[in-house]
């Protein structure tokens, strides 16, 4: 039996640290507590398959004008099929491009992959903007579970300006409008808000149709508040996940995890049950 489904693992493979994070290496060196270097695919898998684990692989897209190709659905749908028996797949595609976008939506879907990923923060643009509309409808056509980035970011973080990239975009309130606007679309909120907890718990509870990530929050360090929803009311729509390589391993969250004394059911639930009924991974 799969012992944990790690939902939030950002494959740090050629593709992703030498691709659209390479703007963003150097500064994600200073700040991310381990060496952030580039791994084989196939060691990844093995290292899941050796824990008796899976992982949800997501995507990344730089953004408009971006000077570096994403980490598409194309080169996603490779990664899974390197090991397809620990892997499901989360494509993206560019925010900014509206309708444009769609094609590149009906493709990962033709791919076989489970989902999309957005960074509203490194992609400077609120999940409610009007030109993401055709996006959502395409996703929701296809089924496709869309991973949202919420919060703070590592990226350009300590940078003068950080960077360049902005907050205000990862904004939880925005995917409450995504929410309400396309309820049969099915919505990961990563991250937990962070600065904006309470907006973001609050938009789980309220839309039946977000489940809440809590990776990018170490166990040590979750506040009352986060603990006592994640025991309760939102046990069953809480998902584990461990933003490697820019966080702690899964084994070191899952350890700090267990020092929570949470209930066994609720253990059960975020770190399989919840995300193998989401993406139905048996
Ligand atoms: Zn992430």
């Amino acid at each position: 039996m799969t012992d944990f489904i790690d939902f939030h693992l950002h494959p740090p493979v050629e593709a992703l640290l030498h691709g659209p994070l390479a703007p963003f290496l150097d500064g994600l060196r200073d700040v991310v507590p381990r060496p952030v270097e580039v791994e084989a695919i196939g060691d990844i898998a093995q290292w899941y398959r050796d824990h008796d684990a899976k992982a949800v692989l997501l995507g990344w897209h730089g953004g408009a004008g971006s000077p570096t190709a994403p980490l598409d659905g194309r080169r996603i749908g490779q990664l899974v099929a390197a090991a397809p028996d620990v892997f499901k797949g989360f494509g993206t595609a560019d925010p900014s491009l509206g309708a444009a976008a769609v094609g590149a939506i009906h493709e990962i879907a033709r791919l076989g992959l489970d989902g999309l990923s957005f960074h509203p923060a490194a992609q400077r643009i609120e999940a409610s903007h009007r030109s993401m509309e055709p996006l959502w409808e395409t996703a929701a056509e296809h089924d496709l579970v869309c991973v949202i980035h919420s919060g703070g970011t590592r990226l350009g973080a300590g940078r003068l300006g950080g960077s360049g990239i902005m907050l205000a975009p990862a904004r939880p309130v925005h995917v409450d409008t995504v929410a309400a606007e396309f309820p049969d679309l099915r919505i990961v909120l990563a991250h937990t808000g962070q600065l904006w907890l309470d907006e973001a718990l609050e938009v789980v509870r309220h839309k039946a149709n977000v489940w809440l990530d809590i990776s990018g929050q170490h166990p040590a360090s979750m506040s009352r508040v986060l603990r006592d929803a994640v025991a309760g009311e939102l046990s069953r729509r809480t998902l584990f996940g461990s933003d490697y390589p820019f966080a702690s391993t899964p084994l070191e969250w899952i350890a700090a995890w267990n020092e929570l004394g949470m209930p066994e059911s609720v253990t059960r639930q975020v770190l399989h049950d919840n995300a193998a009924g989401l993406l139905g991974w048996d």
